[in-house]
């Protein structure tokens, strides 16, 4: 192989690596966009049947409950907090859903 053939395998090896990266950043801008859009689409809303979720405060812990299939949905660590309740607290916490 010469030298110069040598080279441009390199300048086409750092050309490819270049618009690699570019669309590396375009694929992570997407993924972005597409999880905004997704939360947008989402947000507030049943995961099983995509009615409005009705937001409440019981003890500090932030429960949300469908308007529809009345699904009850706890957010990131808050099924720690309702285990830790007092068997009473935990009838308590159930009977708000009752009707
Ligand atoms: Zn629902």
């Amino acid at each position: 192989m010469k030298p110069s053939e040598k080279e441009e395998e390199f300048f086409a090896r750092m050309e490819f690596e270049k618009k690699k990266k570019i669309e590396e950043e375009k694929h992570k801008r997407l993924a972005e966009e597409e999880k905004e859009r997704l939360k947008l689409l989402h947000y507030m809303q049943c995961p099983k049947c995509g009615m409005d979720l009705i937001e409440i405060d019981y003890k500090g812990i932030r429960i949300d409950e469908c308007s529809e299939c009345e699904g009850i949905w706890l957010d990131a660590g808050e099924l720690e907090t309702v285990a830790k309740l007092e068997k009473t607290g935990l009838d308590k916490f159930f009977s708000i859903f009752k009707k």
